[in-house]
């Protein structure tokens, strides 16, 4: 794995673990501190083998807002007239390649693998803790009958 590749997993499986529910190619360049065109092919490699899903977004050119979204493999509305969902003063507009940004969200099955692999450290601390505490409690209440008859 090249070393772009490892930073930018680094960065996908930070994101993934905090809860983010998808993320634009060039805030994961910008956390990776790598270039943008690096970055792209990397996260197409992540989404083949099943870690992240493409999904494409399309953006009103009159507000800037995200209209509507879409997997890989649905049709993209290329060519068809398309009404801003996002503000009603917009008028409708025709998109093109360039009104949809590519976007990665973690697969379902990678959350859960990330987080089989991430026991809680709370939990961990925990156990012993109260054991030990009922452990003396145990103790105490089997001593004082024991102070009290002798
Ligand atoms: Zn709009």
């Amino acid at each position: 794995m090249s070393a772009v590749a490892k930073k930018v997993q680094g960065v996908v499986t930070g994101l993934a673990r905090s809860g983010a529910q998808g993320f634009h190619p060039s805030y994961v360049a910008s956390q990776a501190e790598q270039p943008l065109k690096k970055v792209l092919p990397v996260l197409s490699d992540l989404a083949r083998r099943g870690v992240l899903e493409e999904t494409f977004e399309l953006i009103c050119p009159n507000c800037g807002r995200t209209v509507a979204r879409y997997k890989i493999g649905e049709e993209l509305p290329l060519g068809q007239l398309v009404e801003c969902t996002a503000s009603v003063d917009d008028p409708p507009f025709i998109p093109t390649e360039r009104d949809f940004i590519v976007t990665y969200a973690p697969t379902a099955s990678y959350l859960s693998k990330i987080l089989r692999e991430t026991p809680d450290p709370s939990g961990v601390k925990k156990k012993p803790y109260r054991r030990s505490g009922w452990r003396r409690i145990a103790s105490l209440l089997s001593s004082s009958p024991r102070t009290f008859t002798s």
